[in-house]
């Protein structure tokens, strides 16, 4: 699993459209205060789905959408287009590039797409399923999560571990099918 680029446009201060790319190995994102820096994170964390606006030092979702400065409008729309390599379920030992998007508008809902196709949240959610990559795995580490994690119950602690391991995926279709019996 990896980042391949990421494009932003109209997300907090990125006003105009921006691509970053991620050439490999580690990649550091430095700059005066105020600059940018954990918008875009934030904005990774978004196009994969998160729901919570606090979690985007927001109080709302539409406070993603760039929201003008004295020197420019505010813009009607974010969208966010990430392109990840990730394992291909088709051909084991393989991997396949997939772009998501998720795009807001003021007044109206997320739209996702998956490669370009129309898709809803919990699609994506299913994508990153055992990747480590959702938005509650453990690929965005914040201040004073670390602590968290260690003083959290073992239960808790747990469902990170089975998210490293790769077993969420089937425990979550185990439930589906419990329900389903039970129904
Ligand atoms: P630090 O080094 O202090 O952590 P940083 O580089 O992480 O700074 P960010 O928090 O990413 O900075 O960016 C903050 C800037 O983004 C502020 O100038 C803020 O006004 C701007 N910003 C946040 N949301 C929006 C928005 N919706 N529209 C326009 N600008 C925004
Ligand atoms: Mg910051």
């Amino acid at each position: 699993m990896r980042l391949i680029s990421l494009e932003l446009h109209g997300f907090k201060s990125f006003a105009d459209a921006q691509k970053l790319s991620f050439p490999g190995g580690m990649t550091a994102v430095v700059g005066p205060n105020g600059c940018g820096k954990s918008n875009i994170s934030d904005s990774l964390a978004w196009v994969l789905g998160e729901q919570r606006a606090s979690m985007l030092r927001g109080s709302e979702m539409a406070d993603v959408i760039f929201a003008g400065t004295a020197q420019r409008r505010a813009t009607g729309m974010a969208e966010v287009k990430l392109v990840l390599e990730m394992p291909d379920p088709a051909l084991p030992g393989a991997t396949r590039e997939v772009v998501i998007s998720r795009r807001l508008y003021r007044d109206t809902g997320s739209e996702y797409r998956i490669n370009g196709r129309e898709a809803r949240l919990k699609d994506v959610q299913d994508l990153l399923l055992d990747t480590g990559m959702g938005t509650r795995a453990y690929s965005f580490i914040q201040q004073g999560q670390i602590d968290l994690i260690l003083s959290s119950k073992p239960k808790d602690r747990r469902l990170l571990l089975e998210e490293a391991a790769g077993i969420t995926r089937y425990k979550l279709r185990r439930a589906d099918a419990e329900k389903r019996l039970e129904e």
